[in-house]
């Protein structure tokens, strides 16, 4: 059981520890001690030590030196199973070290060396993995140096942009000069875990109380303060008092590391889904622990051997364990990772109170099983989480735009790099160009390309521009068909007249005789013909296209002068890089882009052929956020992954996989099941399901067991899916069919009786 991915940043030192040490001997003395330990220890390095015996993903970032030291420190780090793969070492410099001779009563005098921790630069810092984390824990902003005024606000808002919490301790004592540095910092985060002592020295404060309301007031949302023997205080900005956490009593070895092991007991808790004050129990439990043995690092085993201490130490933390194993027994239980929805439910009741439903549009959970959560934290690769951090295989992707898996590092770098010039300016940057180049280049039948933000905004200029070109008004569109939520086309007629639609006309797909009598009756006025490049209406089983019905739709435009319009929104880049239907040798004259275009990145685009350049030159069309170069930047380096990496080839295999597997699966059930559409984009249903009755079934099943896929939607692959994230999708969904299965034999059997 993983609580899941935290990145300790900060001051990552080496201790040497020896006891009892009650005197320094005079001269050349010398003295013998009862042991003598080095361990990893600082408000990052002990308690990602502490985290990652109690279960987290621990990833350090921070800078050491290039000595012994530094070799001594990672060992130890990497012993526990923390991550130091984000450690930089810095020539020349030596790594953050402390002396601590610690007395036969626990005191604990220090000698230290500040060394490298404060050398870390933002370049160093792996935004992405920040970003994806579920804590970022700033350990020792105030020791941070020149990043602590320059950087550390970016590493912030990646890991708030990415939903991770943010943690945040100090090393030293610090003053009121030193809180006004920390402002920014604390202002942003989610919890401040400073001891009593400096919590009243940075706020001039002798009161812990007054002194917790000073940084409440800066706009950090939780503060808890460990206070030595009197236990701990927290408070929240939302409520009254700070709550007193009692400590729990224990023979103290030695004090070092209490602070960072209570840090990582809270994070603990907090992870695992806990109440602020149940997580700082756990917190003051695992400080409890550390003060048992010697050096940062003791005391401490795992989470169960955290839980059953806290326990044992009174009826309020045998309460508190009770809660929290309930909350990590929930992980390995039958959900197999799942995580209570407390934060998603939380989340959609704010909602209800200031979005229309709570959630509106095609990403609305409304209508879906309850399993699927409706807010989503981050992801990587093919991988997703929701906002309770439950881990899914992503066979959704975000419903099409990403292709080649979240966060893909060069797209990801490629628009940092424009964001950090500028994105929404006065006017469109150079990528405007390179990319117009490169789609004209990519695609066969585009002679120029134009963009916007969403597929709407294509298929709608599509639309505008072959009737600026023809000067006739009719588009014909295959019924029930999907292109976008505009009052011409949206699905749901609220809020449309019926001359929103009024120029349209209708055929049936792969119905040549059917587009035929539609071009009839539109006579001299046909404009267009819209058309997707196969059957993919949600809810029905997805029929590729005929190419004798391309070719015919083809002839028509051609014997009429209409624009044949492909609306490549859902499919394009996912099934060809020419185009959807450059395969089948059938050119459209204009073809509508978004979704998967910029890997996620906000773009929409329209190409065309030179006989409608001049039209699109024309009409206007325009938006506030079409030419934002962010976009434009993640686009280009999307298109040049795509052929670079032969992603369409590789999601043509994964969806390959994927679908073997399933049909198999399906038939080792004894279940019927249609299973369509191209491997990059199939969809499942099961024969006789009415009302999508099972496919709901099997999506809440799949969704559970950590398979992102949708009853009513066609599903997406990207090329980020690994082996490891195709059997993991398999796993889930053979539990979703046995789930079917069970279901469906119920259902006969209720049948047979009545
Ligand atoms: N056309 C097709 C084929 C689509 O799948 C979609 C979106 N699902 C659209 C147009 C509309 O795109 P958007 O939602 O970006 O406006």
């Amino acid at each position: 059981m993983s609580l899941g991915q935290v990145v300790a940043l900060g001051a990552q030192i080496l201790d040497v520890l020896g006891r009892p040490v009650d005197s320094i001997p005079p001269g050349q003395g010398s003295a013998r001690l009862a042991e003598i330990r080095a361990t990893a220890a600082g408000t990052a390095a002990g308690t990602a030590v502490d985290l990652a015996k109690l279960g987290a993903d621990v990833y350090a970032v921070g800078a050491v030196g290039d000595d012994l030291l530094a070799d001594l420190l990672e060992s130890a780090m990497r012993g526990h199973g923390v991550d130091t793969g984000g450690l930089v070492r810095v020539p020349g410099t030596q790594t953050s070290a402390t002396i601590l001779p610690i007395r036969s009563n626990g005191e604990r005098p220090a000698l230290h060396v500040p060394g490298a921790t404060r050398l870390l630069r933002l370049e160093d810092i792996d935004l992405d993995r920040v970003a994806s984390a579920r804590v970022l824990l700033l350990g020792a902003p105030d020791s941070l140096g020149w990043l602590a005024e320059h950087g550390l606000a970016e590493v912030v808002a990646a890991a708030k942009a990415g939903g991770a919490m943010v943690v945040v301790d100090v090393l030293g004592q610090g003053s009121p000069r030193d809180l006004g540095r920390l402002r920014g910092v604390l202002a942003e985060a989610d919890w401040f875990l400073p001891n009593g002592e400096q919590i009243c020295a940075l706020t001039g404060r002798r009161d812990p109380v007054q002194a917790i309301n000073d940084v409440l007031a800066l706009g950090t949302a939780c503060v808890a303060v460990t206070l030595g023997a009197d236990g701990a205080l927290v408070a929240t900005r939302a409520g009254g008092e700070p709550a007193r956490v009692p400590a729990i009593d224990v023979a103290v070895v030695d004090t070092t590391g209490c602070g960072d092991a209570f840090n990582a007991g809270m994070v603990a808790g907090l992870l695992l889904g806990a109440g602020p004050v149940d997580a700082a129990r756990l917190g003051v439990a695992c400080g409890a622990l550390a003060a048992t043995g010697l050096g940062s690092d003791a005391g401490i085993a795992d989470l169960g051997q955290a839980l059953g201490f806290l326990r044992d130490s009174g009826p309020h933390g045998a309460e508190t364990a009770d809660r929290l194993c309930a909350l990590a027994g929930s992980e390995t239980g039958a959900g197999a990772g799942r995580r209570p929805r407390a934060a998603d439910r939380a989340l959609r009741e704010r909602a209800l109170a200031v979005i229309p439903g709570g959630m509106y549009g095609h990403q609305a959970v409304g209508l879906l099983p309850a399993e699927y959560p409706q807010f989503m934290r981050g992801g990587r690769g093919a991988r997703v989480w929701d906002v309770d951090g439950n881990e899914y295989v992503d066979l959704m992707c975000a419903y099409g735009p990403v292709v080649l898996g979240h966060q893909h590092p060069a797209v990801e770098a490629a628009a940092r790099a424009q964001a950090r010039l500028a994105d929404c300016q006065n006017g469109p940057g150079a990528a405007m160009v390179e990319l117009a180049e490169l789609l004209v280049a990519t695609v066969r039948h585009a002679d120029w390309a134009m963009f916007a933000k969403n597929g709407t905004d294509a298929t709608t200029m599509c639309c505008t521009i072959a009737r600026a070109a023809t000067g006739r008004a009719r588009v014909l569109v295959a019924r029930g068909a999907y292109h976008g939520a505009l009052p011409w086309c949206t699905p749901r007629p609220a809020g449309t007249t019926p001359a929103d639609r009024f120029n349209l006309g209708y055929y049936e797909y792969n119905d040549l005789e059917s587009a035929r009598a539609a071009v009839a009756e539109a006579g001299d006025d046909l404009a267009a013909v819209l058309v997707s490049p196969f059957k993919h209406d949600a809810g029905f089983d997805q029929e590729l296209v005929e190419p004798a019905f391309a070719r015919g739709l083809r002839e028509l435009c051609d014997r009429t002068g209409a624009a044949l319009i492909l609306d490549d929104v859902r499919c394009g880049f996912r099934l060809h890089l020419g185009g959807s239907w450059e395969p089948i040798g059938v050119d459209p004259d204009l073809s509508a882009w978004s979704k998967a275009i910029a890997n996620g990145h906000p773009l929409a685009a329209v190409l065309g052929s030179d006989r409608f350049r001049r039209a699109a030159g024309e009409v206007f069309v325009t938006g506030s956020f079409w030419f934002s170069a962010v976009p434009m930047a993640a686009a280009i380096a999307t298109i040049r992954a795509l052929r670079d990496e032969d992603a369409i080839g590789a999601m043509e295999r994964a969806g390959l996989a994927l679908r073997e597997g399933i049909v198999d699966q399906a038939a080792a059930h004894g279940l019927q099941v249609n299973y369509t559409g191209p491997p990059q984009m199939p969809y499942l249903t099961f024969a006789g399901d009415r009302g999508h009755e099972l496919a709901s079934l099997f999506a809440a099943e799949a969704v559970h067991g950590g398979a992102f896929v949708h009853p009513r939607h066609n599903w997406f692959v990207s090329a980020a899916m690994t082996g490891d994230d195709i059997a993991a999708a398999l796993a889930a969904t053979d539990a979703a069919f046995a789930a079917v299965r069970r279901a469906s034999a119920e259902r006969d059997a209720h049948l047979a009786h009545n």
